[in-house]
C-alpha cells in the first residue's frame, strides 16, 4: 500500500497533485529544486503539506513509496537517475490524477500543434450542452487540482508528450492526436522516433470502448499507426475530399460520418457557421465535433458552440476592422508553419506584418502563398535582413517599422477596402517586446488606437 507520496516539482501540476494526494490521505511532501511562487506556498500551507524548495533532500525523497515527477523534469536528473536506481515508481500528475476520476468522462488531446485550440474548442462544444465540463491539464489548472475540486461530469485534457512519459494505466473516453512535427527535440536525446512514440502513448490503454481520433494527412501518424495494433475504435480526419475518411471537407461543408457504440452519425456542417478560419482549425474542429458527437451533443448545439467559440488569444484573432479593412493578430505564430495556415487561412488580400528574432526559418515554404496574397511586408522587428532580402524582388511593397503604431500606419496606407492586415511574424518577439502575449496585446492596442485617431480627425 503506498502511504508516503513524494512529488517534485512545484508548478501547477505538482501542487495539484500534492493538494489531491492530500485529499486523498497520503502522506505528501514535494520538493522543488527551485523557487516555489508565493502564491503557491501559499496553497501548500493552507492543505498543510510538508514541502522544500531551492534542492532536493534526498533523506525525505529516496524514501518515497511513489513519485509523481512534473512533465519539466527530464529523465536524466540525478534525483531521477537515483529513484529509478532503487526502482521507486515514477508516475505523472495525470496518471494520479486519472486514479481519482471515477465515472466521468475524459477526452485527452495531444499533438505538436493545435492543442490549446482544440481542447478550447471541445470543452465549449460540451459547456453548450449543458455538461458539467472542466478544462485542464498542459492549459490553464492541473488535471489533480480539477479533481481534486470535483463535480464535473466530463474532463478536458490537453496532453503534451511529457505528461504521457508518465502514464501507466491512463485510459482517456476518446484521444485525438492531431499532427506530429519534430519539436522538443533535446529532451528525446535527438531520437525523432522517441518523440512519436511518446505521443503515441495517449493510445497505449484503449479498448474498443473508447474512441482514438486522429489526422489522416499526417504521414508521421499513419506510419506510426501501421506498426502498432490499436483496440480502439478509431476515426480519421483529412484535410481533403475524401470520403474513406470519417470527417473531411467537401464544397463549403465539413462531413461526419462513422458509427460509435451502435450509433450511426452522418452530419454535414457549412464551413460558414465554423467561427474559426484556416486550414489547420478545420481539423481542430473536426476533432473537437466528432467528440462532441461522440459524447451525444445533439447537432444543434454543436452548430450554436461552433459559431459562438473565441478562440485564445493571438491565434488568428480578430480585432477590429477599420474602414473596410480588417486587422488579425495572430502573434503566436512563430515561425514559418504557422504562418503559411494564416496566410492560407485568410481568403482575402494580405498586408503582411512580420519579423523579429528569426530562428533559422527557411521561408521558401512560404513563398508561393506571399507571391499569391501579399501585396506588402511591413518588417516589425530590430534587423530585418533575412526577411527582406528574401521577399525583396517577390513583394511589391516593402517597409520597416520598429513598432506596432508605425507598422500599422505603414499597412493603412497600402490597404484597400476589403485588405487585411495580419500580423503573422514567423519569428520570436524578444528583440521589440517581453513576449508573443504582449506583442498581440500592443498591436491591438495600436489597432484600437489607431481607429480611434481616425474618427477624431473626421
Ligand atoms: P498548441 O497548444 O499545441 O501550441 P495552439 O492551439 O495554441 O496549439 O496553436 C499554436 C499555433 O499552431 C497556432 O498559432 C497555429 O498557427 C498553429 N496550429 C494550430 N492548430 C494547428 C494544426 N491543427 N496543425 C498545424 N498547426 C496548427
Amino acid at each position: 500500500m503506498e502511504s508516503r507520496i513524494v512529488i517534485l516539482g512545484g508548478g501547477e501540476s505538482g501542487v495539484g497533485a500534492a493538494i489531491l494526494a492530500r485529499q486523498k490521505g497520503y502522506e505528501v511532501f514535494l520538493s522543488d529544486a527551485g523557487r516555489i511562487s508565493a502564491n503557491r506556498r501559499k496553497m501548500l500551507k493552507t492543505s498543510e503539506i510538508a514541502f522544500e524548495e531551492s534542492g532536493h533532500s534526498e533523506e525525505n525523497i529516496l524514501n518515497a513509496d511513489l513519485v509523481i515527477k512534473s512533465p519539466g523534469i527530464p529523465d536524466n536528473a540525478p534525483i531521477i537517475q537515483k529513484l529509478t536506481g532503487k526502482g521507486i515508481p515514477i508516475i505523472s500528475e495525470i496518471e494520479f490524477a486519472y486514479r481519482f476520476i471515477n465515472k466521468a468522462k475524459v477526452v485527452a488531446i495531444t499533438g505538436t500543434n493545435g492543442k490549446t485550440t482544440t481542447s478550447l474548442l471541445t470543452c465549449h462544444l460540451l459547456k453548450e450542452a449543458g455538461f458539467k465540463v472542466a478544462l485542464g491539464g498542459n492549459i490553464g489548472k492541473s488535471l489533480a487540482s480539477l479533481v481534486a475540486e470535483g463535480g464535473y461530469h466530463y474532463y478536458v485534457v490537453e496532453i503534451s508528450s511529457f505528461q504521457l512519459d508518465g502514464i501507466v494505466h491512463f485510459r482517456p473516453d476518446i484521444a485525438v492526436l492531431l499532427n506530429i512535427t519534430p519539436d522538443h527535440l533535446d529532451r528525446y536525446n535527438n531520437n525523432f522516433h522517441d518523440y512519436v512514440k511518446s505521443k503515441f502513448r495517449i493510445i497505449e490503454n484503449l479498448t474498443q470502448e473508447e474512441a482514438f481520433i486522429y489526422y489522416a494527412d499526417c504521414n508521421l501518424i499513419t506510419e506510426e499507426l501501421s506498426r502498432n495494433k490499436v483496440e480502439a475504435s478509431v476515426f480519421a480526419m483529412s484535410a481533403s475530399n475524401n470520403e474513406k475518411f470519417n470527417a473531411y471537407p467537401k464544397e463549403d461543408n465539413l462531413i461526419f460520418n462513422f458509427e460509435f457504440k451502435n450509433t450511426g452519425v452522418n452530419q454535414k456542417i457549412p464551413l460558414s457557421e465554423i467561427s474559426l478560419i484556416g486550414k489547420h482549425n478545420m481539423v481542430n474542429s473536426m476533432a473537437a465535433v466528432i467528440s462532441a458527437l461522440c459524447f451525444e451533443v445533439p447537432i444543434g448545439k454543436v452548430l450554436r458552440g461552433l459559431k459562438t467559440f473565441k478562440n485564445a488569444p493571438h491565434r488568428l484573432e480578430f480585432v477590429d476592422e477599420v474602414d473596410g479593412i480588417g486587422f488579425i493578430n495572430d502573434s503566436k505564430a512563430t515561425n514559418v508553419d504557422s504562418v503559411y495556415y494564416a496566410l492560407d487561412g485568410v481568403k482575402k488580400e494580405i498586408i503582411w506584418i512580420a519579423g523579429g528574432i528569426d530562428k533559422g526559418n527557411d521561408y521558401a515554404q512560404i513563398e508561393h502563398l506571399v507571391k499569391e496574397k501579399v501585396k506588402g511586408l511591413v518588417c516589425m522587428g530590430r534587423d530585418n535582413t533575412i526577411l527582406t532580402d528574401f521577399f525583396a524582388a517577390k513583394v511589391a511593397n516593402i517597409a520597416e517599422a520598429d513598432s506596432p503604431k508605425k507598422a500599422i500606419e505603414q499597412a493603412f496606407e497600402w490597404a484597400c477596402k476589403g485588405d487585411v492586415v495580419l500580423l503573422s511574424p514567423a519569428c520570436a518577439s524578444f528583440d521589440l517586446f517581453s513576449n508573443y502575449e504582449d506583442r498581440g496585446e500592443k498591436f491591438k492596442k495600436a489597432v484600437r488606437k489607431f481607429k480611434k485617431g481616425l474618427k477624431e480627425k473626421v
